[in-house]
């Protein structure tokens, strides 16, 4: 088994996730099997009973994992399905080791941080590398070198890189290279500084994946490699680029491909990207614009959608049309009104949990409907097309889920049966990939080209059965299910050009070359409403 070990330094956000994907992608691209481990350095069990607003949406695995949307980032550029176990965060080792503690694993041992913290996170790392049964694991870790919270894994990665053989150890360490504006010359003295810390723990990276604003020049790339003691070869310059997906190819073009698996000895056939290069090349080159809404609540912070932004680029580069987002903050819809909607070609409404911005979400979701503008509704979105339907067309005045409105008189969106009674809040949604099966004459199932088809949910309510009837009488259709027919999962309203909501998050399994169908519909639908 080998290991790419992924390191940041300086600051965060400089791309770790995708320097890890694209590193993985590359090697993919060689006939390797891989795959991708995330390590977060924070007590939470999983990213579940996080607030997006801390670190970004959460993503979904096919298992139910609730996980760092850096998984998001693997799965998408591997194209393979990650499970919980990928993911490994403090809180995870901890609890693993206190629970052995607790069950007299450790009889008469003094219980340590090194070394049993340190050989839980191997354990956990090794044992997902084993069950994946592949030829190189990526590890990435999160946080930034030097930061308290990531000193157990470094110790762990460094053990681990001993005992597995450095021959089969690849250290990455991406850094920062600013450009002063006023000077106009690239700072090499920050990466130098964060290498140092790196090495102060006893590891020396075997390449530097260097972010700038622009492409770093053969001198810069020598003095990094000088003081920080990495072969030239082994410095990857990686300047802001038009689009994440084009980061693959930046790296293989300096040879990191190569040097890398050289270093590591491992043998593979000819690159195969022709299909990555021709998608790259549709999603940067198209000039043809569609634009739609999304209508959130944590829109601050795009991460906070994710995945929905990423299906919106791989349904644009098969629809041949770049799709920009107008970022629409739900609770602005109240104060000023459904005019900040207009123009756009489409509107999307996406999970959420609690009240703030609900009134704003229905507001979109009316306009949608009455001026015949594609919509589509993810999880949330499927529920509040539900009251909105309710309120205006069937005339059920105070229509609401049970989630915002304990008392509404018709709650029309309903905690799910088996929720009641359950306390704690992590992990316990109805979470993960569940079969859904779509009606035959159903938008949904032409879209799909198949009646069943699994996707990924993450929620407590549901659209209340009782309703149906009347619902669908009126026009607003259900022709998706759960295969024991007891759960909606897709609405489609009847006469409308594009009006489809799903229970589950389609977003979670879009991939560049295979986008995700009700995106695709949408932005579909979108060029047609623009003419
Ligand atoms: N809050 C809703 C529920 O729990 C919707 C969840 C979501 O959008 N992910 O069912």
């Amino acid at each position: 088994m080998k290991y790419v070990i992924v390191t940041g330094g300086v600051l965060s956000g400089l791309g770790k996730g995708i320097t890890t994907s694209s590193i993985g992608l590359n090697l993919k691209a060689r006939g390797l099997k891989v795959t991708a481990i995330k390590i977060d350095p924070y007590l939470n069990c999983d990213a579940g009973t996080m607030n997006p607003f801390q670190h970004g949406e959460v993503f979904v695995l096919e298992d139910g994992g609730e996980v760092d949307l850096d998984l998001g980032n693997y799965e998408r550029f591997l194209d393979v399905e990650l499970t919980i176990d990928h993911n490994i965060t403090t809180g995870k080792a901890y609890l693993a080791v206190i629970e052995k503690e607790r069950h007299g694993d450790y009889l008469g041992g003094t219980v340590q941080i090194i070394p049993h913290v340190t050989d839980e996170i191997k354990r956990m790392i090794t044992s997902v590398a084993e069950s994946a049964n592949v030829d190189v694991t990526l590890v990435e870790i999160g946080g930034t070198v030097g930061d308290i919270e990531s000193m157990p894994f470094l110790e762990a990665v460094r053990q681990l890189s001993i005992e597995v053989g450095k021959e089969n150890c690849f250290f990455v360490h991406t850094t920062l290279v600013p450009i002063l504006p006023v000077v106009g010359e690239p700072k090499t003295k920050p990466t130098q500084h964060s290498v140092k810390e790196l090495r102060a723990v006893g590891i020396q990276p075997d390449a530097i994946v260097a972010r700038a604003p622009l492409p770093l020049g053969k001198e810069v790339r020598q003095k990094i490699s000088l003081f920080c003691d990495v072969p030239l070869e082994g410095i990857v310059s990686a300047p802001d680029a038009g689009s994440i997906y084009e980061v693959p190819l930046i790296l293989n073009r300096q040879g990191l491909t190569d040097y890398l698996m050289h270093r590591m000895a491992l043998k593979g056939g000819e690159a195969d990207m022709k299909e990555w290069k021709s998608f790259v090349d549709r999603i940067t080159s198209s000039r043809d614009l569609v634009e739609i809404a999304l209508v959130g609540k944590y829109t601050h912070l795009q991460d906070s959608y994710m995945s929905h932004v990423e299906a919106f680029k791989h349904a644009g580069a098969r629809a041949n049309v770049k799709v920009k987002v107008r970022w629409i903050e739900s609770v602005d819809i109240e104060k000023r009104g459904v005019d900040i909607l207009e123009g756009v070609h489409g509107i999307l409404v996406p999970g959420g949990f609690g009240d703030r911005g609900i009134e704003g979400k229905v507001m979109a979701i009316q306009y949608a409907r009455e001026g015949e503008i594609p919509f589509q509704g993810v999880c949330l979105g499927f529920q509040l097309a539900t009251v909105e339907f309710a309120r205006h067309v069937l005339g059920l005045e105070g229509a609401n889920s049970t989630e915002f409105d304990p008392k509404t008189p018709y709650p029309v969106v309903d905690l799910l049966p088996e929720q009641r009674g359950v306390e704690d809040m992590g992990a316990t949604m109805r979470l993960g990939a569940h079969e859904v099966v779509l009606k035959p004459d159903s938008k949904a199932r032409d879209l799909y080209g198949s009646g069943r088809v699994y996707e990924r949910h993450r929620h407590r309510y549901e659209v209340n059965p009782a309703f149906i009837p009347k619902l669908e009488a009126a026009g607003l259709l259900y022709p998706g299910m759960s295969a024991d027919g007891r759960r909606m999962d897709v609405l489609e309203l009847d006469g409308h050009p594009y009006f489809i909501a799903s229970q589950f998050h389609p977003e979670f399994k879009s991939r560049p070359l295979s986008p995700s169908p009700i995106h695709y519909g949408l932005v579909s639908a979108a060029l047609k409403f623009r003419g």
